[in-house]
């Protein structure tokens, strides 16, 4: 696994789950936060943990953000806060710059500071609880595009014990089965001869709708 060095500026809720989840993974996290509790707490799930204001440039320089992989800003409520930070990376030239956005406007800011990936979680968050009630077998998936998914879907009830063949889900769904999980493990391009087993995962690739659809059986 590539080990990336990431860090996380703000550790409320939002920067929390990152940096936790990073770590969790083996990567690198050093959290930064004004807040010295919050920093305190941090210390059982990042790398390292550091009191410092990221508005103030000479911290961002003393911490050597711009050797990072990814910084992330997770500075909630305080939209200047938050824009100054993301400004003062780019300035110092960082790598991949993430940052959360309140809103749509506070996005478009972000974009021009010249943020590589603006996160909108509220917005993202909300389109991912309705997706999940259109296709309640669905665990994950990836968006390709406006239209077009990759996802993680379990096996209906009455398609186990039959094979991919049998199945013809490309004909009868108009979706490519790219990869079964079954107990933790990958199939890749499962075989047409595959037999199915409660429980299975099938990653399919396809249009929303026709994804919807086969999650839905
Ligand atoms: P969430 O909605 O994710 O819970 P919060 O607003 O609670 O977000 O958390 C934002 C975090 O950002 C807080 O822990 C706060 O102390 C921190 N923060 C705010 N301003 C700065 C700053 N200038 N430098 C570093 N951290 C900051």
């Amino acid at each position: 696994m590539v080990v990336r060095q990431y860090a996380v500026i703000g550790l409320g809720r939002f920067g929390t789950s990152i940096a936790r989840r990073l770590h969790e993974a083996g990567q690198e996290v050093l959290g930064i936060d004004i807040n010295e509790e919050r920093v305190n707490d941090a210390e059982q799930y990042v790398t390292e943990a550091v009191i410092a204001d990221a508005t103030e440039k000479k911290s961002l320089v003393s911490l050597e953000v711009d050797t990072f992989d990814c910084v992330i800003v997770a500075i909630g409520d305080d939209l200047q806060t938050n824009i100054l930070t993301a400004m003062l990376l780019k300035e110092l030239g960082v790598k991949k710059t993430i940052a959360k956005a309140l809103g749509r406007r506070h996005g478009i800011l972000l974009e021009k500071v010249g943020v590589d990936w603006v996160i909108y979680p509220e917005r993202d968050m909300g389109e991912r609880v309705a997706n999940q009630l259109l296709s309640p077998n669905m665990l994950n998936y990836i968006e390709l595009s406006k239209n077009y998914n990759i996802e993680e879907i379990v096996i209906p009830k009455h398609m186990e014990g039959k094979t991919l063949r049998e199945l013809d889900i490309r004909a009868k769904y108009n979706l490519s089965v790219i990869a079964l999980l079954r107990d933790g493990e990958i199939i890749v391009t499962p075989p047409v001869d595959q037999e199915f087993e409660k429980e299975d995962l099938l990653v399919m690739i396809g249009h929303r709708d026709d994804l919807a659809k086969f999650s839905s059986l």
